[in-house]
């Protein structure tokens, strides 16, 4: 099928699991999608092997001397691509007037400048990171709405709810008869160890999710359940959702990515294997319907879905995230610098997997909620949090 314009890329984050992703549904379509722009921080070799492959007009590093290097091998090969680096640059890709469609999938609060800056170009935003919303909900739908942008759902949960939620939903409950929001949750690699030994697990256990291969920082989030956190605030900003009608199920198959439920009793349900080239897949080619490369869902070979409550002693970060929730203002802000930087020093082997609560707990208690008027606002808590955080975190390092 020949189209009239082919719809025009950046993806930030590409050098990443869900950059791998996209760029495997975009390489299966060539006659639909082009590449202008790919970033890939500190994953230098993994960006340039993209850019051979996909040729895009920029591709942005961190570093000033790897964006030299870069450029010295891509003149080499015969390579067009301009190399860029720094934050400033991530920016500046996002908004590029060539650019129709932005791939948000910078990991943590890294993202939300270009992200915003996206969004503020009134592009088409195919959210992954969560951690935007989580960190400046309020200010970030009003730039949504102010601009114009399109935002569409990559997290599983929420591109399964937005697919069970009416085509003309704007924001509603009421309006549409929606009952509930029922975000499902695999569990992740400890939903069965014995609570003694959770104070032992490395980060190796703690990254091994059963049904996701994903990024290291979402799979401890995973772990902890601190995911499924900050996705109850994800689906409370992208659908207006109330708190109290965010209910997180376990469901240890990974089948149901999420479900709907309307006042008439009705459940629909998004299903599919867990790959996250499908919500790739129906972003980028929204409202239409492309291949993923995913294999068709085999209910016959998965024979049973199952259901539980989480046990919130096992996974203190769920409770802490609706707190934050209701707590609102900066609270959701501080809940998540504390959990990135606690996540980093777990992975960094500095920190027991216990103290990731611990230290939210602390930070949370510590540093006062208040309202966040401005992105300066929630930069310099932002930034407040994280020195706590360290501060909590060199306390009890291993
Ligand atoms: P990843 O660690 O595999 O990739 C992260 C990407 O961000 C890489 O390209 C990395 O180079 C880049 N990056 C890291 N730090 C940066 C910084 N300071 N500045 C600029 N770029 C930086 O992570 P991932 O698993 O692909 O997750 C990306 C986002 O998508 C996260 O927010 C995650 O919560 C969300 N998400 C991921 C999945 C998944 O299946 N992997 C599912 C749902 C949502
Ligand atoms: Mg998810």
């Amino acid at each position: 099928m020949e189209f009239p314009r082919k719809q025009k890329l950046t993806v930030l984050g590409a050098s990443g699991s869900i950059g791998a992703s996209t760029l495997d549904v975009v390489l299966q379509h060539p006659e639909r999608f082009e590449v202008v722009a790919l970033s890939g921080h500190a994953r230098v070799d993994e960006l340039s092997r993209l850019c051979l492959i996909h040729r895009p007009r920029y591709a942005v590093v961190a570093d000033a001397g790897d964006a030299k290097r870069l450029a010295a091998d891509f003149t080499a090969a015969g390579l067009a691509t301009e190399v860029l680096a720094g934050p400033a640059a991530l920016e500046e890709v996002a908004a590029l007037d060539e650019v129709d469609t932005v791939m948000a999938a910078i990991v943590g609060a890294a993202g939300l400048a270009p992200t915003l800056a996206a969004v503020r170009a009134g592009k088409r935003v195919l959210l992954a990171n969560k951690e935007v919303l989580v960190m400046a909900g309020a200010l970030f739908m009003a730039e949504v709405q102010r601009s114009g942008a399109q935002l569409l759902p990559i997290d599983s949960e929420h591109n399964a709810v937005f697919q069970s939620l009416p085509a003309d939903y704007s924001g509603s409950f009421v309006a549409k008869g929606v009952r509930r929001i029922l975000l499902t949750a695999s569990g992740g690699p400890f939903l069965d160890t014995p609570l003694a030994q959770l104070a032992g697990v490395t980060p190796l256990q703690a990254c091994a999710h059963p049904n996701w291969v994903m990024g290291r920082k979402i799979s401890v989030d995973s772990a902890t359940m601190m995911n499924k956190g900050l996705e109850v605030i994800e689906a409370h900003w992208l659908f207006n959702a109330p708190a109290e009608r965010i209910e997180v199920v376990i469901h240890p198959q990974s089948v149901i990515h999420s479900l709907v439920e309307y006042v008439d009793g009705s459940v629909l349900a998004q299903l599919g294997n867990p790959d996250m080239r499908t919500p790739i897949a129906h972003a980028l080619a929204y409202p239409e319907r492309i291949a993923a490369g995913v294999a068709p869902l085999d209910l016959f070979a998965i024979g049973q879905l199952n259901f539980s409550r989480p046990d919130l002693l096992r996974f203190p970060c769920l409770p802490l995230a609706y707190q934050a929730l209701s707590a609102g203002g900066s609270a959701p802000t501080l809940l998540n610098a504390a959990n990135e930087i606690a996540v980093a020093a777990f992975l960094d082997g500095r920190l027991p997997y216990l103290r990731i609560a611990d230290t939210i707990v602390a930070i949370l208690a510590e540093i006062p909620a208040v309202a966040v008027p401005d992105l300066a606002a929630v930069k310099a808590i932002d930034e407040q949090a994280r020195s706590a955080a360290k501060a909590v975190v060199a306390r009890w390092q291993k």
